[in-house]
C-alpha cells in the first residue's frame, strides 16, 4: 500500500479534473510541453480532450499494471523501442488495426503485431571534436573499436537503454561474438569513465578530454545553441553499409481503455502530416512520416541512410546486450 501511494505521489496530473467518456488520457514519459500544442490542435479539430499524466516510464508501466481495469490510461507513450517492447511483453497494449498508421509509419518503426507504433525517430551517431579530427577520420561505430582510437573515445554508460539498443543492433547484424569484440574494443579505447548522460559525453569531447563519442543527435542540437560548443561535429556513421542506428519514441493503446476508437484517432493524428511537421521537431528529432519537416537547426546535417533493422529487435535482444556489456566490463 505504501508503495502504491508513493507511486501515486510521484505523478502530476496535467490538465483537468473530471473526465467525460470523450476524453483521453496519455500516460507518458515524454515532457508535457512536447505534446501540449498538438493535443490542443487535436481538441480544436475533434472536440476530444486529452489529459497528460507524466512520469518515469518504468513507474508508469507499473502503475498501469496496478490500476488494472480501473486505469485511466488510454495510451502509453514513451521513448526507445526497448521500453515499448517491454510494455508489450508486460501485456499492457491492445492490438491496433489502422490502415492510416500502417500507411504513415514505415514497417521497421512499428511492432509487427501492431501493439505499438513509432511517432518520431531518434538517430544515434558519431560526434567528434573538429580541433582534433575531420570527417575523413571516421567511418563506422565498429571502427571506433580499432586501437588507433585508444584514449580518444568517450561513451555514455551501457546502463542507458539507448546504448543497449545500439548494442542489440550490432548483435543482430554480426552475431553475439563479433558484437562482443567490437564493444570490448570500445571499452579498451575509453579516455575516461563512462558518462551518465549524452550531454556530458559531448562536453568532454568539446573540452578535449576525449575526441569522439556516440550520442543521440538532439542532444548535440541542444548544445549547439551555445557557440562555445561549435567545435562539435556530427558524422553519420555506417553510410556505406548498414546505416545509422535509429530508435523511436512511440506509443500504444492500453488494453483496458474504454475509448479505443478515440485513442486510435489520436495516434492516427500524431502520425499525420499536420502533427509530424512539428512533433519531432519540437525535440529536434526526425519525423517518421516521409516528407514531414525537420527543425531548421538540424537541416544542415542533411539526409542519412538508416539501419533498417526492425526496432522491435532492439527490444528482443536487450537482455543479450546487457549480458554482452557485463562480459566486456562496459559499465
Ligand atoms: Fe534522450
Amino acid at each position: 500500500m505504501k508503495k502504491i501511494s508513493l507511486l501515486l505521489s510521484l505523478f502530476i496530473l496535467v490538465s483537468c479534473a473530471h473526465e467525460s467518456s470523450e476524453e483521453l488520457t496519455i500516460y507518458t514519459s515524454r515532457q508535457p510541453q512536447l505534446l501540449e500544442p498538438i493535443i490542443e490542435t487535436f481538441y480544436q479539430e475533434t472536440g476530444i480532450k486529452v489529459n497528460l499524466l507524466s512520469g518515469n516510464a518504468q513507474e508508469l508501466m507499473e502503475r498501469i499494471a496496478i490500476e488494472g481495469d480501473e486505469s485511466k490510461a488510454d495510451i502509453f507513450m514513451t521513448v526507445d523501442a526497448g521500453v515499448l517492447w517491454q510494455a508489450a511483453e508486460r501485456d499492457i497494449f491492445a492490438e491496433i488495426d489502422s490502415g492510416i498508421l500502417k500507411n504513415n509509419i514505415p514497417e521497421y518503426l512499428r511492432d509487427s503485431n501492431n501493439l505499438w507504433f513509432g511517432l518520431s525517430k531518434r538517430a544515434r551517431t558519431i560526434v567528434y571534436s573538429s580541433d582534433q579530427f575531420s570527417d575523413s577520420d571516421f567511418s563506422t561505430y565498429e571502427d571506433l573499436a580499432d586501437p588507433k582510437w585508444q584514449g580518444k573515445l568517450c561513451l555514455r554508460t551501457s546502463k542507458k537503454v539507448y546504448n543497449r539498443s545500439l548494442m542489440a543492433s550490432m548483435i543482430d547484424a554480426y552475431g553475439f561474438d563479433q558484437a562482443k569484440k567490437i564493444v570490448s574494443g570500445w571499452v579498451s579505447n575509453l579516455a575516461t569513465e563512462v558518462f551518465s548522460n549524452d550531454t556530458n559525453a559531448l562536453k568532454a569531447v568539446s573540452s578535449g578530454q576525449c575526441g569522439v563519442t556516440i550520442v543521440n543527435t538532439y542532444y548535440l542540437a541542444r548544445l549547439l545553441d551555445d557557440p562555445k560548443y561549435n567545435n562539435l561535429n556530427l558524422f553519420w556513421a555506417n553510410q556505406n553499409d548498414r546505416g545509422v542506428h535509429v530508435n523511436i519514441s512511440g506509443a500504444g493503446i492500453v488494453k483496458t481503455t474504454k475509448n479505443k476508437t478515440n485513442a486510435i484517432k489520436l495516434l492516427e493524428y500524431l502520425s499525420s502530416e499536420d502533427a509530424q511537421d512539428f512533433y519531432a521537431s519540437a525535440n529536434k528529432e526526425y519525423p517518421v512520416l516521409n516528407g514531414a519537416l525537420v527543425h531548421d537547426a538540424i537541416r544542415d546535417w542533411g539526409e542519412f541512410s538508416e539501419d533498417g533493422i526492425n526496432v522491435s529487435k532492439l527490444g528482443s535482444l536487450q537482455k543479450e546486450a546487457v549480458f554482452l556489456a557485463q562480459e566486456v566490463g562496459y559499465k
